[in-house]
């Protein structure tokens, strides 16, 4: 098949693909997110992109950004003009901390401590009591599955879909976004994606989308033109602006919250498409050797559906 004929191929199944992703949702995703009293909901009740006030001057952080030790020296001069030395700094947080664990006669959150026990209990529960599965992963993996997830800690891949270690090569980002090739911008997703297809030869990738998604809120929201006030997410959600297009061409005014759930489905397409961009993930669908799939789960509903590239010849599911 002739990479035109193949493009044909994909740009008709991934419409179809599309319009019954669009076509389940409506019993499924929407019952709640129809009121636009109920707007996506966000740990933060606030804009996604107010940004943090910089912790460090513009200027410094360009100085910071050179190399390693530069960005020590930085860091250094920076404690130094707030007037800390390194270690009242380091006995001021040991402070504050000591502080937290006694305000109120409640114990403070203790990070060290959360960490600590809960490998404890992964060594005592999980590991020691799989040693075979264990053993195996010590000689090797061979995941069949790669999965393109969001960064938000809600919506943990190998939690909602109970993968088991081994099982899913993931990559986790702000929006659960593959972008398209691109050699110099995107090396971060770029190895990856080759390192699951060419060494690992998983045999699915499957990229998830979630409900509430901050990242495709602010997508939604961002204005198209004029100066970013975010380093780094604008651009990055950017990646998928096709699907906001193309939500807004269809909204008919729509809620926000109703076009940010649609957003949420069609930026998972965009990335699909994407990935076809990648010549070993073309060559992988040729072959046969590797499939795609869109996903969405709803973590205010409870659902999960998932769907293909080649829709009419492989099975959804709605949960
Ligand atoms: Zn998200």
């Amino acid at each position: 098949m002739s990479t035109a004929s193949l493009n044909n191929c994909f740009t008709t199944s991934f419409a179809l693909a599309t319009k019954n992703a669009h076509s389940k949702k409506t019993h499924c995703v929407f019952a709640k997110l129809n009121s636009p009293s109920s707007p996506p909901r966000l740990i933060r009740n606030q804009p996604v992109f107010a940004a943090p006030a910089p912790f460090i001057t513009p200027t410094l952080r360009e100085e910071m950004g050179k190399d390693y030790e530069a960005a020590i020296a930085g860091l250094k001069n920076l404690l130094k003009e707030k007037g800390d030395l390194e270690a009242v700094a380091a006995a001021k947080i040991d402070q504050i901390t000591a502080e937290l664990k006694t305000a109120d006669g409640n114990v403070g959150f203790d990070p060290v401590e959360r960490l600590k026990n809960g490998f404890v209990h992964f060594k005592k529960e999980k590991y020691e009591k799989n040693p075979a599965l264990y053993g195996e992963l010590a000689k090797g993996q061979s995941p069949k599955f790669m999965v393109f997830a969001c960064s938000d800690s809600r919506v943990c891949p190998s939690h909602v879909l109970d993968f088991q270690p081994g099982e899913a090569f993931v990559v986790r980002n702000v929006a659960n976004i593959v972008p398209p090739f691109d050699q110099t911008k995107y090396a971060g997703v770029g190895s990856a994606v080759e390192y699951a297809v060419l060494h690992l030869k998983v045999e699915y990738i499957v990229v998830i989308g979630h409900s509430a998604c901050g990242g495709i809120k602010g997508l939604m929201t961002f204005p198209d033109e004029g100066p970013h006030s975010t380093d780094f997410i604008e651009d990055w959600v950017k990646i998928a602006k096709p699907a906001k297009k193309k939500v807004i061409a269809e909204s008919n005014g729509a809620p926000l919250g109703v076009q940010c759930t649609q957003c949420e489905k069609e930026a998972v397409n965009v990335s699909l498409a994407n990935l076809l961009t990648y010549p070993f993930v073309r060559d992988g669908l040729v072959n046969k050797t590797l499939g795609l799939k869109g996903g969405y789960y709803d973590f205010v509903n409870g659902s999960f559906e998932l769907w293909g590239l080649d829709f009419g010849l492989s099975s959804s599911l709605n949960v």
